[in-house]
């Protein structure tokens, strides 16, 4: 197979996302008082109207309502006053009622957006924005400074009910072939479950996840869910089609149900495009159909044709009236709408003059954009001039940290937000390198000590005496006539090599800041 990058040379990857996220938030489930419990004893949370029983009577949990109409005002959406429930047929086990109580044509919140800022690595998939200038716009795309912005609709957010557990017994890893039986936990059927569905805007695997994962900082914004891929209470369906570069009309497509990691969702989108185009370019089609995204065997297969419509039998639920909101309960829930992490990123900008790029990677976690908050303010009047350096040593240093090391936890840590903001000001002050810094935070994490102390034990000062400095740049220019009159015939590249011999001298404590101005100085005479 071809790789994704020689694929997306002559086709376009076409992408729409299925979204679905558990009200984990909430205290019952959606149509019945039954308390939602993760992990509880099988069983134990049911009753005869999440049982699907004769004559139970669903009632709408309002709760519910308000949280998808919230989730709706924060991505743009509009909130549809009057809509309706649905009864889906279901046909699977795992939700005794035989159907799953969804919503129609119409749902709570409609048409909505979210902008996408894609940067680093990741905008490099997108080939169509690599030749375009700054601020010049492709599609819905425009060209930034450090990658680009697209804008992906969303097309609605409606309410639904999750369906219960089935655990395999007997096969390999909880998986159906070769177990010998199956049992089912109904705690979980009748969950709220809200399905956000995108339009087909997204163009790489890179979006389709920086999508899922801006979604799910606004969710948790709002606090309605606690969004664990893991757990499963968020996870994604990926529909994915291909057309030759240039053609507007869309390729048959397929849909990866269920998948629980951002990676596992870029790297089933990428597989596919790579198998989607080697069918086509042999002359085949792809058909429309349901594929496992299998991680470990870094494929996916078939797993069933599509459902058609019909399959889905769709009418409007005897059992639930229209549902109607008011004014008054809309403006309600937009008055609790909480800052979201757009207006957070430009309120770092405004506050403390941090780039776009740099803000959104500092609150690209809840706790890397809490520990940034504390320590500036903390940092009082030299808050704006560490916020850079601060923002960097969060970014670099202690997002990595949480990357690699999924124990670690920021808010626990030896290096506290004072700390921090004490590392940073002894950099800003030229007392010591930045690659003195970055031992110095080692320390901080092997022995809890505070930074200024370790610079002082360790005697760890970086040389910022003007008169000691000038006496090994006079030394080192002295010592090599043939490259100073090299670097005065215009080969001023040789700046780092007299850099470099002054720092090696000075064993590596002197400031570079200093040494580059007096050589610079003493050159130019
Ligand atoms: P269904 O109801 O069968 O799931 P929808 O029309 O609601 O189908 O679309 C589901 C998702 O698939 C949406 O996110 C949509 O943007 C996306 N989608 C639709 N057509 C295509 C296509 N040709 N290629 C890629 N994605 C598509
Ligand atoms: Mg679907
Ligand atoms: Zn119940």
């Amino acid at each position: 197979m071809k790789t994704m990058e020689q694929v997306l040379q002559d086709w376009e990857a076409v992408i729409g996302l299925e979204i679905h996220c558990e009200l984990t938030e909430l205290e019952t489930k959606m149509f019945c008082g039954c308390k939602l419990e993760f992990g509880a004893e099988p069983n134990t949370h049911t009753c005869p109207v999440c049982l699907g029983l004769p004559g139970a009577l669903p009632v709408p949990n309002k709760a519910a309502i308000e949280s998808i109409v919230l989730a709706g005002l924060a991505t743009n959406c509009e909130i549809e006053k009057h809509t309706m429930f649905y009864r889906k047929g279901y046909m699977y086990p795992d939700m005794a009622k035989n159907f799953q109580t969804t919503q129609g044509p119409k749902a709570f919140a409609m048409r909505g957006w979210l902008d996408l800022d894609v940067d680093g690595k990741g905008a490099e998939e997108r080939l169509d924005m690599r030749d375009l200038a700054v601020g010049e716009t492709h599609e819905s795309a425009t060209r930034t400074e450090t990658g680009y912005t697209t804008h992906i609709g969303i097309t609605r957010i409606h309410m639904e009910e999750d369906a219960g557990k089935m655990i395999h017994v007997g096969g390999g890893e909880g998986r159906i072939d070769g177990a010998t039986h199956s049992l089912v936990d109904y705690n979980r059927a009748g969950t709220p479950l809200m399905e956000l569905v995108t339009e087909p805007d997204l163009r790489t695997p890179e979006e389709a996840r920086l999508f899922m994962q801006k979604l799910r900082q606004v969710y948790l914004s709002l606090g309605i869910s606690d969004c664990s891929l893991e757990e499963g209470s968020m996870r994604a369906d990926g529909n994915i089609s291909l057309r030759r570069r240039g053609e507007t009309e869309f390729g048959t497509r397929t849909e990866m149900k269920n998948i629980n990691s951002f990676k596992a969702l870029h790297d089933a989108l990428a597989y596919e495009i790579c198998r989607q185009a080697e069918v086509l370019e042999k002359g085949g089609t792809v058909v429309q159909e349901t594929r496992h995204w299998d991680p470990a065997a870094k494929h996916t297969i078939s797993m069933r044709v599509k459902e058609t419509a019909d399959d889905y039998r769709m009418f409007p639920d005897p059992d639930l009236a229209p549902y109607d909101l008011s004014d008054e309960f809309i403006e309600g829930v937009r008055a609790k709408l909480p800052e979201l992490p757009d207006q957070k990123v430009a309120r770092f900008q405004r506050s403390w003059g941090l780039s776009a790029y740099d803000a959104r990677h500092v609150i690209e976690h809840r706790e890397t954009s809490q520990f940034f908050e504390t320590a500036m303010a903390q940092a009082g009047s030299e808050a704006e001039k560490l916020a850079k350096p601060l923002a960097n040593l969060v970014i670099n240093d202690l997002t990595a940290r949480m990357n690699a090391d999924e124990s670690f936890d920021l808010a626990s840590c030896a290096l506290t937000p004072a700390r921090a903001v004490e590392l940073v000001a002894l950099q800003a002050a030229d007392t010591i390198s930045s690659k003195q810094a970055k031992e110095v935070l080692e320390v901080v994490f092997g022995e809890d000590k505070d930074p200024a102390a370790i610079v002082e034990e360790r005697g760890m000062k970086q040389v910022s005496d003007t008169g000691a400095i000038e006496a090994v740049v006079d030394a080192v220019l002295a010592a090599n006539p043939e490259k100073v009159a090299e670097y005065q015939g215009g080969k001023t590249g040789l700046l780092g090599f007299f850099v470099g011999q002054c720092m090696k001298e000075m064993k590596g404590q002197g400031n570079p800041k200093l040494i580059n101005q007096l050589l610079e100085e003493k050159l130019s005479s």
